[in-house]
């Protein structure tokens, strides 16, 4: 416990440095691409000027673009936990998991009956399954499959068994991609690590589910094999609520596979 607190106000100090960055380096890429417009429009009209600085505009947006990605990582808002049924979420979201897959990746979705809910920010689930969806994809540029399953499973270690109570629910995402060496699979959830090169990849994604996850009382377990493919399990704590308790969610959905 003393570890994961020391982890977490590493991970808070991290992104209070990274916000601030971020802000100030926004900051300077504005004034550089407010220069470089105005010695776009002074310049004489030579066409290999005009491909440098278009080549300097594109770089400076570039960096926008990442520090806004940092910045929606430092400002961490504060999570809006509800009790979500998981069947009805991975349903709702799995249109929109179809297009950022493209056509050549097939989704598969199961899940356990009588799934109970898990308590979770919904909108953050959704951004982290997305942010999965989108390695998945990255790993299998040739196509695949991505599998979600929806289970209840014992405690998946035993730091947790003393609370063999408490149910746990598993949401797992399986991709037939490239998979990752064992290097690789221990840096995945580190902030800012990436194998996707520059101006791909920020290596903010993982290291984002992972925070969302310890914050919700749940952890994220990554597995994978180099050629064959990787899973990501995202564990919660079931809630057993009364009948009825379950807010804005369907009930109806949890016993079938969607
Ligand atoms: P990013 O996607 O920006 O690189 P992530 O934190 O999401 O940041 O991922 C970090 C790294 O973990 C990736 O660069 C990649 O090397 C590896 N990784 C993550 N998911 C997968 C996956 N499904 N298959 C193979 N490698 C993966």
């Amino acid at each position: 416990a003393h570890e994961e607190l020391l982890q977490s106000r590493k991970m808070e100090a991290l992104g209070q440095l990274a916000g601030g960055i971020a802000h100030d380096f926004n900051n300077l890429l504005m004034a550089i691409s407010g220069s470089l417009e105005l010695l776009q429009r002074r310049l004489p009209n030579d066409p290999q000027i005009t491909r440098l600085i278009d080549n300097a505009l594109q770089g400076a947006q570039r960096g926008s673009a990442l520090t806004g990605r940092l910045l929606a990582f430092a400002r961490r808002q504060p999570l809006e936990p509800r009790l979500v049924d998981l069947p009805s979420l991975i349903e709702g979201l799995r249109d929109l998991l179809q297009l950022s897959l493209g056509g050549d990746i097939q989704i598969e979705v199961s899940a356990s009956p009588a799934m109970p809910p898990v308590m979770v920010d919904a909108a953050q689930l959704e951004l982290a399954l997305l942010n999965v969806a989108t390695n998945a994809r990255d790993a299998m540029p040739d196509g695949g499959r991505l599998t979600i399953r929806i289970s209840q499973e014992e405690a998946p270690s035993a730091r947790d068994t003393d609370r063999t109570l408490a149910r746990r629910v598993c949401l797992a995402i399986s991709d037939t991609g490239e998979g990752m060496d064992e290097e690789t699979l221990a840096r995945a959830a580190d902030p800012f690590f990436t194998t996707k090169g520059p101006g791909k990849g920020t290596g903010l994604g993982l290291s984002v589910v992972h925070g969302l996850l310890e914050e919700s009382g749940g952890r994220l377990i990554l597995k994978s094999w180099k050629g064959e493919g990787t899973t990501v399990e995202m564990w919660f704590t079931a809630v057993t609520a009364p009948q009825g308790q379950l807010a804005n969610t369907s009930t109806k959905s949890s016993d079938k596979s969607v």
